[in-house]
């Protein structure tokens, strides 16, 4: 372990965040990282605890008190290497990762947690710098063929490890630039699309073939999600040309609001306003770019889709923005006897609350208001939670102004139709069917195909993607080649 005492000598140090009057005015990343010396004692705090919970609250399961220990000792070629060994892209987690491994840090049953993620983020910054992150070709090559459809994190952790197995493996990616959500739905104030465009390279160098701007299967007329596809490739196509299909293409279809007015024009999914920012910032000319400026904002839904909502609308200068949860407001700390090591709800609050944002808690919408077929305004009503179901509060009707309404309740499941084209069973949620077992995971009901990521668990995170990608690429090449030692 790092300092036997590092955790009663040393605080918890958080990363340094850019004022809010300088980062509300661009798009740019603004979390300053722990330099060397602040990385190698915040190390210092982990007490080696001998049950790592962090280990198994990170869903890559992250070798944490290793590579705590290797930056403590100013091992850093090392750690990046323990680092690799569980995560292909720790520059992703270590900047937008909801870090569970924290609440499951033994030192946070009675102290704050050690700042796994700043360390992660650390290692990985410092290993790009140095030049240690190379492309890792295979030893031999298995003459197999394996598509990709969708190049979210799922896609991509699947990809490069199928490569580095030796496999001959094609990305489908119906959008023109790769990275799934990570590029369209997270902006880039939370992290820049570089860090993307670094790891396809080295995945290109590691002979993956990627194919933009190609729709696999079918969307039905008037789908609202973003797609710049040129081409369409059929499923069946895919089979025929490929030794195994893995499907990797996100929960895109967003939960919509079917109340009066829904049609009004300025009442917006979330993934139709974010997209957009994210083109821009990347030099695409858009006709009619749906902005925020001088507008008053509501944000409907709570979570992380909705704070980028808030985010975005403040960079394009907003007048106000409120952000709806139907939820009751959540207590500012968590009860951790009761709750630790489990991920406990709690008051969060992004660095997009603190830009700027009135937040509504317990909150429904009855109906959208409006003039001319352009909205303006909500009527809302206050709701209670009573035996788990929501009771309206009599006499609490109130109608709020709004020029422009963002729905952000997340998303219901994967693009049915989609689903439909490759014929492979859905459960109960809508979802890609196919279980997690060690033997016979991650394949779906059709001949050779597979599935990962939220298209299989539904809407989840960018760790939980990553996992899957990695844990279908072993389970295609047992598929493929009766063994693998590829890691699960
Ligand atoms: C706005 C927003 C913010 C978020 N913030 C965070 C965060 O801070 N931290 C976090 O951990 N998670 C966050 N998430 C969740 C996270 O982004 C997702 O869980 C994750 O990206 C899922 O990865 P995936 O690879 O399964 O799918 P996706 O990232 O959705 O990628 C799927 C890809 O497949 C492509 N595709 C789909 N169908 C086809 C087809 N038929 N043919 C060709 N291509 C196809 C899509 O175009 C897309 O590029 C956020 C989500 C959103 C929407
Ligand atoms: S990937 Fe997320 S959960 Fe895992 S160690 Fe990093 S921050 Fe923690």
């Amino acid at each position: 372990m790092g300092k036997v005492t590092g955790f009663l000598e040393y605080e918890r140090l958080e990363e340094g965040y850019e004022s809010v009057d300088k980062r509300v005015k661009n798009y740019k990343e603004f979390v300053i990282g722990l330099n060397a010396e602040q990385a190698k004692i915040q190390g210092a705090r982990c007490m080696d605890c001998g049950t790592p919970f962090c280990n198994s609250g990170c869903p890559v399961n992250n070798i944490i008190p290793d590579f705590n220990d290797l930056v403590y000792r100013n091992d850093w070629r090392n750690a990046i290497e323990v680092l690799h060994s569980t995560n292909n892209f720790p520059e992703f987690t270590g900047r937008i990762c909801p870090a569970p491994c924290e609440a499951a840090c033994t030192l946070n049953v009675n102290d704050d947690p050690v700042g796994i993620k700043s360390i992660e983020h650390a290692i990985i910054d410092r290993a790009w710098s140095e030049g240690w992150v190379v492309p890792q070709l295979p030893k031999a090559r298995s003459g197999k063929k394996v598509a990709v459809v969708g190049s979210g994190p799922a896609g991509l952790a699947a990809a490069q490890q199928l490569a580095r197995a030796g496999h001959d493996v094609t990305v489908f990616e119906k959008n023109g630039r790769l990275g799934g959500l990570l590029r369209y739905g997270i902006p880039d104030f939370k992290m820049e699309k570089s860090h993307i465009d670094r790891r396809v390279a080295q995945m290109k160098a590691e002979g993956v073939s990627f194919r933009t701007n190609v729709l696999v299967g079918h969307l039905s007329e008037g789908s609202k999600v973003t797609n710049d596809a040129k081409e369409i490739v059929s499923p069946d196509q895919l089979r025929r040309e490929f030794d195994a299909v893995v499907l990797a293409g996100g929960a895109e279809a967003s939960r919509d609001l079917p109340v009066p007015g829904r049609d009004l024009d300025g009442v917006h999914f979330a993934m139709e306003f974010l997209p957009q920012q994210n083109k821009v910032n990347a030099g695409d000319k858009l006709k009619g770019q749906l902005r925020a400026d001088g507008k008053h904002v509501i944000v409907i839904g709570g979570g992380d889709t909705g704070s980028d909502c808030v985010g975005t609308s403040n960079r394009h200068g907003a007048a106000s923005v409120t952000q709806f949860e139907l939820l009751p407001q959540p207590p500012e700390q968590e009860d951790k006897p009761l709750t630790w090591p489990y991920w406990p709800i709690k008051l969060r609050s992004s660095s997009s609350h603190e830009e700027g944002c009135t937040r509504e808690f317990a909150i429904a919408t009855k109906e959208f208001l409006g003039e001319k077929g352009k909205v303006t305004g909500l009527k809302t009503v206050r709701v209670e939670w009573v035996n788990g179901k929501m009771v309206e509060v009599p006499g609490s009707e109130q109608t709020l102004k709004a020029d422009l309404v963002l729905l952000a309740m997340g998303f219901v499941s994967p693009v049915a139709s989609i689903l439909e084209a490759f014929g492979v069973d859905k459960d109960a949620r809508g979802n890609v069917r196919a279980s997690t077992d060690a033997t016979g995971g991650y394949k779906t009901s059709a001949d050779k195909v597979f599935a990962a990521g939220d298209m299989r668990r539904g809407q989840s995170l960018v760790v939980w993607a990553i996992r899957e990608g990695r844990q279908a690429a072993r389970a295609v090449d047992e598929y493929l080649t009766g063994r693998s030692d590829l890691p699960r």
